[in-house]
């Protein structure tokens, strides 16, 4: 396509393109909201994405992404330490945060034990889980994993190397998505839910 503006907004667009949700079209339509809205937004924008920037770092106890390190939640005395919650990504932590599911912390894997990927214990963070694991104050291991195949096979691997830990290692209920249908379910999601009934 020819290009419509200047070298600059062209290539804020092509950025702005890659974001998750936005293809060309909503790039170009963002990109015009910031440039006609330049004190409101494009600026405060610009400063937050900087300050990100300069201040982003990994967490070093549990993975999980943010400004400071130790990160806001492992560093919350309200926390519940007894527990963590294991997950693939960074993602799925903060979706557990925002639906406020756990008081625990967390353990952050950095993706899924996939040997047709070569994806393998080494390439995840689980000599760290293990080791954590081993802390006397900790009690409870959530494996709080996707429900594929590779989640489910990292479950598994995790569970075994947890046997002689002195901890209680539990995943997260497959069944009826709240609000769901049967009529709707799939098989397998039916099928799991009847067996992890629970009692009324
Ligand atoms: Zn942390």
């Amino acid at each position: 396509m020819a290009a419509t503006a200047g070298p600059e907004i062209e290539r804020l667009i092509q950025l702005l393109a890659k974001l998750p949700g936005l293809g060309p079209r909503s790039a170009r339509r963002a990109a015009l909201v910031l440039v006609k809205k330049r004190a409101e937004l494009l600026d405060p924008l610009t400063a937050a994405l900087a300050d990100v920037a300069r201040k982003v770092k990994v967490c070093a106890t549990c993975g999980n992404i943010d400004t400071t390190d130790p990160c806001t939640v492992c560093s919350d005395p309200r926390r519940d330490a007894s527990l963590i919650v294991v997950v693939e990504d960074v993602a799925d932590l903060w979706a557990l945060e925002r639906a406020n599911a756990s008081s625990g912390l967390y353990h952050v894997l950095g993706g899924t034990l996939s040997p047709l990927d070569g994806v393998g214990p080494q390439d995840l963070t689980i000599d760290a889980l293990v080791a954590r694991a081993r802390n006397d104050n900790v009690t409870e291991i959530i494996l709080a994993l996707n429900a594929t195949v590779d989640g489910q096979t990292t479950a598994h691997y995790i569970t075994d190397l947890l046997q002689d830990a002195n901890v209680k290692v539990t995943r997260l209920a497959h069944g009826v998505p709240v609000g769901g249908e049967l009529d709707y379910l799939d098989e397998g999601t039916l099928a799991a839910a009847v067996r992890q009934r629970t009692l009324f």
